[in-house]
């Protein structure tokens, strides 16, 4: 029987002095005021280097990141690939700025494709697009303004790296999920995935769009992308997410005076959510789709799903996902009972992560009940040793 309160499987491949670290950084994001002058810290650290970003470097970003480098993270994966859970190579450089930026982006990216090929713990390969184009420039297409002709020139070569990757996940078959982003640039990038799953995708899952459930539009567009996808004979990844940009969708929205593209209420996330997993699980034979949760609810809802139609429950088109350093309780218990598990793993440079463990910490203590259930759990699996002992 699965149970996600099994701390002894949530924790099993964490020390005692790994779990009091993370009892520390949990309790610590727990209080807000501390995260709110942690950010104004942590952007400090970015523009002038304090030896602050040793401390963070040993404390949130070892729990948050693989590491600097490809090497750095070769342990993560082998650790958790001992639990039977693969890792998805994460570059997090954000918003890194120019094209020599962009196209060095591109290029790790792509090393971690070439990774995947030889090392078996790697499940995927994932990139956001704002680390490969110009913020401003997926803005501009999203609100259809008219392009100039460096802006075109310049959107071609977005263009081309995307496809690059695609590319040589298609010939590796190694399949590259695309993120989702802030709503006013994420028009941009689904017509971008669209094309892409439309090239790449004929013969099986290679590209994953992300779905942001927490949009009151988006079940409704997954709906409809999958009838598309379906006449036009591709086969979609779909990775379902409730969505990271709540507060900043909220403000935006509210500063210029439109109506919030977000659900008014958790419940209507919620529910968006579940329904999109179940839809998913159902269509089985003609999609596949990546869990991208900590909720546990929604992963049960999916459990039943998956036991309701009668599939394998390591059914190659069904996925659950995690991001390292959170929910391992879900992640390690789901994996034990044979389901296919990845964890995102973000690295690269400290400073390029940065927006990254930001936005970590920030959502944390937005979900005042999930930093709480962490600790709760943590708690329990210290006391349980010091017992046995
Ligand atoms: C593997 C993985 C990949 C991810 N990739 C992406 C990505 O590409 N793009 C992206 O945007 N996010 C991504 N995320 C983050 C994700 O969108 C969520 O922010 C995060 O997982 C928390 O949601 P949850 O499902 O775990 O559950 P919960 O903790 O139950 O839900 C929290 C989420 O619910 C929503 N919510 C909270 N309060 C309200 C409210 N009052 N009204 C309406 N909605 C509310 C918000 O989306 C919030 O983040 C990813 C997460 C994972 C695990």
């Amino acid at each position: 029987m699965l149970s996600f309160e099994n701390t002894a499987v949530a924790f099993s491949n964490k020390s005692n002095k790994e779990l009091k670290m993370a009892q520390k950084l949990f309790w610590l994001v727990k209080n807000r005021s501390l995260v709110k002058t942690g950010s104004f810290f942590i952007n400090l650290v970015n523009t002038i280097n304090l030896p602050l970003a040793w401390a963070l470097k040993k404390n949130v970003f070892q729990h948050f990141c693989g590491g600097e480098t490809l090497e750095e993270c070769k342990p993560t994966i082998s650790r958790l690939g001992q639990l039977n859970i693969k890792t998805i190579l994460d570059y997090a450089a954000e918003g890194a700025g120019d094209e020599k930026a962009f196209d060095d982006a591109k290029d790790r990216i792509i090393s971690t494709i070439e990774l995947a090929k030889k090392e078996p713990n790697i499940g995927f390969a994932v990139f956001k697009f704002t680390g490969i184009a110009r913020f401003e420039l997926l803005e501009k297409i999203s609100a259809q303004s008219i392009l100039s002709n460096p802006e075109l020139e310049e959107f071609e070569r977005v263009k081309n790296r995307a496809d690059e990757i695609c590319q040589k996940g298609f010939e590796n078959s190694v399949p590259v999920m695309i993120d989702a982003e802030e709503s006013w640039i994420q028009y941009a990038i689904d017509d971008l995935v669209e094309d892409l799953i439309h090239t790449y995708n004929k013969a099986k899952p290679i590209v994953y769009q992300t779905i942001q459930l927490y949009r009151i539009d988006k079940l409704y567009y997954l709906k409809k992308l999958f009838t598309k996808y379906k006449e036009n004979k591709c086969i979609p990844g779909f990775k379902l997410v409730r969505g990271a940009y709540m507060e900043k969708e909220r403000k935006r929205a509210e500063k210029l005076e439109y109506s919030s593209p977000i659900y008014p209420e958790k419940s209507g996330t919620d529910s968006a959510f579940n329904e999109a997993l179940k839809f998913c699980i159902n269509n089985i034979e003609y999609l596949s789709v990546c869990i991208g949760s900590h909720n546990e609810e929604s992963n049960l809802e999916a459990l039943h799903a998956i036991n309701a139609t009668n599939i394998e429950k390591d059914h190659e088109r069904i996925h659950f996902s995690q991001l390292m350093g959170m929910s391992d309780h879900i992640s390690n218990n789901l994996a034990s009972h044979g389901y296919n598990v990845s964890k995102y793993v973000p690295y690269g440079p400290l400073k390029l992560a940065m927006p990254y463990l930001i936005r970590r910490a920030q959502e944390n203590t937005s979900v005042a009940g999930q930093t709480n259930r962490e600790l709760f759990l943590i708690n329990k699996e210290l006391k349980r040793r010091s017992n046995q002992n």
